[in-house]
């Protein structure tokens, strides 16, 4: 079940009704909302035998091989194992199966995880998909950061802006999960509308434990000098971009919820039993010193998927939070 997203697609679904899908597609929306869930529900709804008002049956043979997630039409391009893009020769060996017919005779799918992640090769390469399709393809790529598309991508794919959930729709979500209460409360407030998080933060192990220990870790950083704060993150041991990006938003959400007046954050902390956390940004001065380093936190997310050296960043970044 996908929560969310129904301008982006009901577009879609009346596209495919006209019988005129964009051979292009770009989702362009934050991580973790569901963007590749959007796609793949369109991807299974262009391939279904008998799909109706713009939605797959459910049923057909297409439909079920999409169930499971083995539908020989539909490729999948993620950035290389241990990598953090794409490489051209994995962009070329797509573009050979690209080039030959679909197996079921309708369209083929390619769906591309973090296209801002791919470098001018990759998306050179794309381009060229995009300008000269082989017959029956369908690209959709999805992105987090539209700023690193190359504007000649940009301008020949049909865009659709995709955002956080709203507050409603994230609720029903957790419901769903059998969440309620300050559990429910400290989840949301975390992962703001963005189901993908909560699902990953709660396949932790003894994920309530690792939970808090993951917070009052963050909360404690401000406390402590620069030194201890680099010692502390050694200890966590990042070793990949996906470590580091995940590091760093999770940090910025427990920054901008100390500087909210209205947060609920210690609150729901006292209940669950951690009873000594508390950062106090009533002072303008402090408030301020907090907004500075979440401004150079976020510029800092940027160099880091910019590919940037990621262990040098993150001490960067400790280094321009304010001790309070
Ligand atoms: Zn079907």
């Amino acid at each position: 079940m996908i929560y969310g997203h129904e301008k982006a697609r009901d577009y879609l679904a009346a596209m495919l009704q006209q019988g005129k899908p964009a051979h292009a597609i770009m989702l362009i929306g934050p991580a973790q909302i569901g963007k590749f869930l959007v796609a793949e529900e369109f991807a299974g709804a262009l391939l279904c035998d008998h799909s109706h008002q713009g939605k797959a049956c459910g049923q057909c043979k297409s439909c079920q091989m999409m169930q499971r997630h083995a539908h020989p039409d539909v490729l999948l391009l993620s950035p290389d194992a241990g990598k953090q893009t794409i490489s051209v020769e994995t962009y070329r060996q797509v573009e050979v199966q690209l080039s030959t017919s679909a197996f079921m005779g309708k369209h083929k799918v390619l769906i591309v995880r973090d296209m801002d992640m791919a470098n001018n090769s990759v998306q050179n390469a794309a381009l060229k998909t995009i300008e000269e399709p082989p017959r029956g393809v369908i690209l959709i790529l999805l992105c987090a950061q539209r700023d690193l598309i190359l504007p000649t991508i940009l301008s020949r794919v049909l865009l659709l802006n995709l955002n956080d959930l709203p507050v409603a729709q994230t609720q029903q979500f957790l419901a769903e999960k059998k969440l309620d209460g300050d559990w429910a409360m400290l989840l949301q407030l975390l992962c703001g509308g963005r189901p993908g998080k909560i699902l990953q933060l709660l396949a932790q192990e003894d994920y309530q434990i690792s939970l808090l220990a993951q917070i009052s870790g963050h909360l404690e950083l401000l406390g402590q000098t620069t030194q201890e704060r680099m010692r502390a993150l050694a200890m966590l041991k990042i070793d990949s971009l996906e470590g580091a990006l995940n590091w760093l938003d999770f940090e910025l959400q427990l920054l901008r919820e100390c500087g909210r007046s209205n947060s609920h954050l210690f609150a729901i902390m006292q209940r669950l039993g951690h009873t000594t956390l508390s950062v106090d940004c009533s002072q303008p001065a402090r408030l301020e010193q907090l907004q500075a380093s979440m401004r150079r936190g976020i510029e800092i997310r940027g160099y880091l998927k910019a590919g940037m050296n990621f262990s040098l960043h993150l001490n960067q970044f400790l280094l321009s939070l304010p001790q309070l």
